[in-house]
């Protein structure tokens, strides 16, 4: 979509750290992190939020969680332990219509909100 902040950074069009990226899913660095390992990963494909999925994004969820993990062990956070979030739409605190979720870790977490 052409006016996604997160489409065109996945498309390179916006700056941002990207940690990995391949031609399904791009993991970069949250602007604003609110802990001290905080990475966005998102798929290329526009989705708006967890609701638009379909069965044909099955395998590609999947997929994003491998991603997840394999950014979480590259972080060396496969052992301490890390928190993976995704905000879902007004009341989920959603605020980029791009389907992401938060990578956090670092430090103890606690609150769930
Ligand atoms: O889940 P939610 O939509 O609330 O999170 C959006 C996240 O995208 C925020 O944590 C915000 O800091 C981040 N962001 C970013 N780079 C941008 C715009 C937003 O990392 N250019």
């Amino acid at each position: 979509m052409s006016d996604c902040i997160f489409c065109k950074i996945a498309a390179g069009d916006l700056p941002s750290e990207i940690v990995y990226q391949d031609d399904r899913v791009v993991a970069f660095k949250d602007i604003r992190p609110v802990a001290p390992i905080h990475i966005l990963i998102i798929p290329r494909k526009h989705i708006p939020d967890l609701t638009a999925i379909t069965e044909e994004d099955a395998e590609l969820i999947g997929y994003l969680h491998l991603v997840a993990v394999k950014v979480a062990q590259e972080q060396g956070l496969a052992d301490r332990g890390f928190r993976l979030v995704n905000n879902c739409k007004q009341e989920g605190g959603q605020v980029i219509y791009h389907l992401h979720y938060h990578l956090l870790g670092g430090r103890q977490m606690r609150n769930l909100c």
